[in-house]
């Protein structure tokens, strides 16, 4: 899997990726990061990247002529056009499943905006997926792209030294994962629920079903809307709402 992330600040990128499990990732060969600097592309001798908008109003908008370059730069090296994700509080909101689907992807280029964002007719020449972290509106897309970079990385096989633990996580089925403990079996007061303890799987196993269903209930309850649900789960729901 190859990320390209086409930025005005690559080091901000790169810090933020070449650490931990991505890190590891990395020096193995199984995830490669190329960051682009926009600016190396631009033609203006003061290396000048943005410009005022046409009609008026706040702030400057990154210009089309050195963005495409960049892009371009990316298309000729790989040999085709790859998917690529203009990261924007514009596009559909990125989520687990779309981080599986594009972790299925050889190469991913993502488009960091910054100031008040890109020309329009840039965006429409290379542009193949809108994608926004959120409702809220950040500086630059430098973060986004770094955090879907994060979550698809997760999804590659051979990132996640044991492959069970991308499995049992929140959102996967479409519930949130059970509560966790670790050493020791007492911490000021508080034990660890005796069943981990209990060295019997399937109870265990029983028991984290049971907490992973009530804990969407009390947290996300939209998520079981599209939840995998067994008669069991059902069951266990109606009581809880009963006892609510
Ligand atoms: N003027 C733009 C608008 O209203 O849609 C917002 C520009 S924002 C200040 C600058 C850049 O940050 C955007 O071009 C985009 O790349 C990035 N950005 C900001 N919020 C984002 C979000 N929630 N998700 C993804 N990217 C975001």
């Amino acid at each position: 899997m190859r990320f390209h992330v086409l930025t005005l600040f690559p080091d901000m990128v790169r810090q933020g990726l070449e650490i931990s499990i991505l890190g590891k990732a990395m020096e193995k060969g199984i995830v490669e990061l190329n960051t682009v600097n926009i600016r190396d592309y631009t033609l203006d001798r003061h290396k000048k990247v943005d410009d005022y908008p046409y009609g008026g109003g706040a702030g400057m908008l990154m210009q089309a002529q050195p963005v495409y370059d960049a892009w371009k730069s990316v298309v000729d090296a790989v040999g085709y056009r790859p998917r690529c994700i203009y990261l924007t509080p514009q596009g559909r909101v990125f989520h687990q499943e779309m981080a599986k689907s594009l972790a299925e992807e050889q190469d991913l280029i993502f488009l960091c905006g910054h100031y008040e964002g890109i020309d329009e007719r840039v965006l429409e020449e290379i542009v193949t997926d809108y994608v926004s972290i959120g409702d809220y509106v950040l500086t630059g897309g430098e973060l986004p792209a770094m955090v879907m970079a994060d979550a698809i990385s997760r999804m590659v096989p051979g990132v996640l030294s044991n492959e069970e633990s991308g499995s049992t996580e929140s959102l996967e089925g479409g519930l949130l994962e059970y509560p966790q403990y670790s050493r020791p079996a007492e911490w000021m007061g508080k034990r660890v629920p005796e069943v981990l303890l209990s060295g019997d799987h399937k109870k265990v196993e029983e028991w984290r079903r049971e907490q992973s269903v009530l804990r969407t209930f009390r947290y996300r309850p939209e998520l079981l809307e599209q939840a995998d649900l067994s008669r069991q789960d059902v069951m266990l729901l109606l009581k809880e709402k009963k006892t609510e």
